[in-house]
């Protein structure tokens, strides 16, 4: 039976913004259901919920991006099939849907990741029309982290914020919230894995994150698939998705993700995790206080 299980970031929220966020994943569930029940193929599934979410301020991706440290989204976005295709986008800017630039890079080339300007150029070949909107919501946030970069008195310059921008944006907001992904297990019984994210707060201009690197952020393999949202640099030392979906061959997705996210926690990598194994079991964990996540089944 098709299966579909989307994220929409972990970490730390306020009860009202959590609440709010779950009705969206909701409405975003019921705007779908209609594609798996009609038996649409689970890339096709997961890019456009993946879509969806990226239009929506509320996440961070796509139009919603978390700004770098000189004010610019830099998205980073990967799709995977249990079939081992793979296609991501490192660092691109410019574009409304980077999720759907990095299925491009898995379809129409020999290439598994595109970065920087190489991608907004493949981008622009692809036909994705130039899109540079970014929400009041983020630019208000911005300014108020570079103002308190700015006015903490306890480090002696940038350089020392940057080796410790993780302690710092979770001080001022706690929410490394809202990067997106999603599973899809569909009628023909493949398996698609996709995932999408501006990144962290602040972040260097040209950092990329576990998003658009195969086996961290996204993966999907003949056990399953899986997508992370979390500490970017403590899942790619994990390769966390590759490791959930390795243990879907021994476990049910529910026990996999689970397992794979004690490994993280004793790993000091705060993160969340969606899954599906091959019998259309879904899996999710996070170590982290809250994660925005729902499921639907055909
Ligand atoms: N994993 C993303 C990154 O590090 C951020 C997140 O999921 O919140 O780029």
């Amino acid at each position: 039976m098709p299966v579909l299980i989307i994220h929409g970031g972990a970490g730390r929220i306020d009860k009202e913004r959590e609440e709010k966020g779950n009705k969206v994943i909701e409405n975003i569930l019921d705007t779908v259901e209609p594609m798996l029940k009609t038996g649409k193929r689970a890339m096709d599934i997961v890019e456009f919920v993946v879509n969806l979410m990226e239009d929506n301020e509320m996440f961070n991706a796509g139009y919603g991006s978390v700004l770098n440290y000189d004010g610019f989204p830099e998205m980073d976005a990967s799709v995977m099939l249990d079939d081992g295709s793979f296609g991501g986008v490192a660092s691109i800017y410019g574009v409304k849907h980077p999720v759907s630039v990095a299925r491009k890079v898995m379809e129409k080339t020999d290439h598994l990741l595109l970065n920087g300007k190489g991608a907004v150029d493949f981008a622009r070949v692809m036909g994705f029309s130039e899109f540079n909107e970014i929400p009041d919501v983020k630019k208000k946030r911005w300014k108020e982290l570079r103002y308190a970069l700015q006015e903490d008195k306890t480090t002696h310059g940038e350089l020392i914020y940057w080796k410790k921008l993780k302690d710092f944006t979770e001080m001022h907001y706690g929410d490394r919230y809202g990067t997106v992904g999603a599973v899809c297990l569909d009628s023909g019984e493949r398996i698609a894995s996709a995932t999408s994210t501006g990144g962290i707060w602040l972040k260097l201009y040209g950092r990329v994150g576990d998003t658009p690197i195969m086996g961290a952020g996204t993966y999907a393999s003949s056990y399953g698939g899986a997508s992370a949202t979390g500490y970017g640099e403590a899942i790619m030392k994990m390769f966390l998705t590759k490791r959930a979906v390795d243990l879907m061959k021994d476990y049910s997705a529910s026990e996999a993700v689970k397992r794979a996210v004690e490994e993280a926690t004793k790993a000091d990598c705060s993160c969340g995790l969606i899954g599906i194994d091959r019998d259309g079991n879904i899996g999710y964990a996070f170590n982290t206080p809250s994660m925005w996540f729902g499921y639907r089944h055909a």
